[in-house]
């Protein structure tokens, strides 16, 4: 399945749209989803289809969201009707993945102007999915597998190590895209899990306790929890309970202190 080179098109920055021209890249990502005959895919940006056809010769069902009409337009004459392909022509941060109810994974080349919000979407709110193959931003990566006490350690490293366990499989250099983005890129694995060290009382919870005490990384955590709406005293007699300095600063904490700090937190609301 491949497309026509002669479709006309400007590929719009504010959609990300840098297309993969690189086929050994387009396979190494697809062979990192280890598509079963019938597997339930989710592609999110499928662009000019480079995936999209990798996808559906390996036998997988695939529903696809673009935002951008004239792909799908492109989309539609590529993949004819008997192909097990649905295609949404929408903005894939408010497609309600929570009405999905079979086990899928997620495959794409994410446009990078909406990988945090997406990502946030996508693993707070589902439960059917199983696992993601990302091609995001390298930045981006470096985030999600930062450890803590380093530059890049911040609420995405810590709500998404919660979830899901992360690899980063290869690098991707900006010439395996046209247009050539600015950034290099690498492709993860994201296997959502539930951990066992990770018991958490409330998800929600644990997630506002976490975004507040990174909202200002220079702020120390007892005024970052305050400022966030949790009562002081509350919050300094839960940080001397667990054993915590109320001066800390929230990169010095570890995925287990802020469970313990939200589940505490939970218990004396
Ligand atoms: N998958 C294709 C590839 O690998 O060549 C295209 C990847 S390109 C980096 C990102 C794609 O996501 C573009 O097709 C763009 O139009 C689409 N896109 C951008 N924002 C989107 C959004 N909010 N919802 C759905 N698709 C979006």
């Amino acid at each position: 399945m491949t497309l026509s080179h002669a479709f006309p098109f400007r590929p719009r920055k504010s959609w990300g749209q840098h297309f993969l021209i690189d086929h050994n890249i387009a396979r190494k990502i697809v062979d990192l989803a280890n598509i079963a005959s019938g597997q339930n895919i989710v592609e999110i940006g499928p662009g000019k289809g480079i995936l999209t056809g990798l996808l559906l010769e390996r036998g997988a069902r695939v529903l696809a969201i673009e935002i951008d009409p004239q792909l799908v337009d492109l989309l539609h004459k590529t993949f004819p009707p008997s192909l097990p392909f649905e295609l949404i022509c929408m903005d894939a941060c408010r497609y309600p993945y929570e009405n999905i109810r079979h086990p899928y994974k997620v495959v794409a080349n994410l446009p990078y102007n909406i990988s945090t919000p997406l990502f946030f979407r996508l693993i707070e709110e589902t439960s059917y999915l199983t696992e993601m193959i990302l091609m995001v931003q390298k930045e981006v990566a470096d985030r999600l597998i930062a450890r803590v006490g380093t530059k890049q350690y911040g609420a995405l490293s810590v709500i998404f190590q919660s979830l899901a366990d992360i690899k980063v499989a290869f690098p991707v250099p900006p010439q395996c895209f046209r247009p050539r983005p600015k950034v290099s890129s690498s492709v993860i694995k994201v296997i959502l899990s539930k951990k066992d060290s990770v018991v958490l009382k409330d998800n929600k919870l644990f997630g506002k306790v976490v975004r507040a005490s990174f909202s200002h990384r220079r702020k120390f955590l007892i005024n970052a929890l305050t400022d966030a709406g949790f009562a002081r005293d509350m919050v300094s007699k839960t940080l001397h309970q667990i054993g915590i300095d109320p001066h800390a600063r929230a990169e010095m904490l570890s995925l287990h202190t802020f469970t313990n700090l939200a589940n505490e937190l939970y218990g004396i609301r």
